[in-house]
């Protein structure tokens, strides 16, 4: 007998349980108390104690006991709710977690269109768009959030108006902004999550530079070809950070005329770019990041930079653990509690 699917399927091989759990579940056609179930098992179906409280157990463990208003405690995230439910969590905590969560994106192109969009609707807090951008037709095929008629104007403030409209209550700060310095990344908000959703190069050296300075979190989410890449997710003190290990390539610092010549290739290269690689990018490092923020499961990318090779439908990662000799994360390592983190029920291994 299987007993739900997914992540929480149980496969349930004690055949005497089979009957008593399917009439249970039945029983559960409205809301009901524990021992209401209890004695429904062991009254109507006849099961003494000690099977009724195994039975209740795998219902227990298995989370399908979920508290009888989360489906109608507020109609707008009694959907997700139940994800939330089903993963071990109480949904109310989660979307009170993530109505205070503030999230920051570098870049409102394709990545950042549509990670803002999923959290908007999904109840985070507040948004702080950063763009200096304005939005061109070639945009269009990927940057759903914009129409035609926005062509020429900032991307910032028209992604800002339009997730407005996906959710009043969500709190939406746009500023025109090119992030070239340290400086620059130090002038911005405090927040619980950066997300860099920009290819400009260079910056992910310097948000991971800042980011572990400051303790902040933060993740990157791009598309490398057919390749749609998210992660790691970068929580300093708990996992490893962008220069822990090797995880892009570098120009060959022991050769300055090679590494010129490779620096101008790379500047002038024009990533391609398409909707659906684009959407898987942001699919996945979306549900990290409600995963991290509303605390229900682990990041997928916490320790690892993941790839999903659309070519191959390959699913691929690149290890990002901490690396104690770290340059740039080294001497902050351990500064936030790894246990203090791991009560929060994730794994930071
Ligand atoms: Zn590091």
């Amino acid at each position: 007998m299987y007993l739900g699917f997914g992540s929480i399927q149980q496969v349930i091989t004690d055949k005497e349980l089979w009957e008593p759990l399917a009439r249970l579940a039945d029983y559960y056609s409205v809301p009901r108390t524990v021992n209401e179930a209890r004695v429904f098992l062991r009254q109507v179906c006849g099961l003494p104690e000690t099977r009724a409280t195994e039975a209740m157990r795998i219902l227990s463990q298995g989370n399908y006991l979920i508290p009888y208003d989360t489906l109608g405690y507020d109609e707008r995230y009694s959907r997700p709710a139940l994800l939330y439910e089903l993963s071990g969590t109480r949904a109310r905590e989660v979307q009170d977690r993530l109505s205070r969560s503030h999230v920051l994106f570098l870049g409102c192109g394709g990545i950042g269109n549509l990670m803002a969009i999923t959290l908007v609707t999904s109840g985070i807090g507040h948004l702080t768009l950063v763009d200096d951008d304005r939005i061109e037709l070639s945009n269009l095929t990927r940057q759903y959030m914009f129409t035609e008629s926005d062509v020429g104007e900032l991307k910032s403030t028209v992604l800002a108006r339009e997730l407005a409209r996906r959710n009043s209550t969500v709190e939406v700060t746009h500023l025109e902004k090119a992030i070239a310095s340290l400086d620059d990344l130090e002038s911005l908000p405090a927040v619980d999550l950066v997300v860099v959703s920009a290819d400009t190069p260079g910056l992910t050296d310097l948000v991971n530079t800042h980011c572990v300075r400051a303790g902040q979190t933060w993740m990157n989410v791009c598309y490398v070809n057919d390749i749609a890449v998210w992660g790691p997710l970068v929580v300093p003190g708990v996992s490893g950070c962008w220069d822990c290990r090797r995880i892009i390539a570098r120009e060959p610092a022991d050769d300055p005329q090679l590494s010129a010549v490779i620096s101008r290739i790379n500047h002038r290269y024009q990533a391609p770019s398409n909707g659906p690689v684009n959407m898987l990018a942001s699919s996945l490092a979306s549900l990290d990041a409600l995963r991290h923020l509303g605390r229900f499961g682990t990041a997928r990318s916490l320790n690892r930079r993941v790839g999903v090779w659309t070519h191959e439908l390959l699913l691929d990662w690149q290890e990002a653990e901490l690396n104690p000799a770290c340059n740039t994360c080294g001497a902050y390592s351990g500064q936030t509690s790894r246990s203090e983190y791991a009560s929060r029920g994730e794994s930071v291994e």
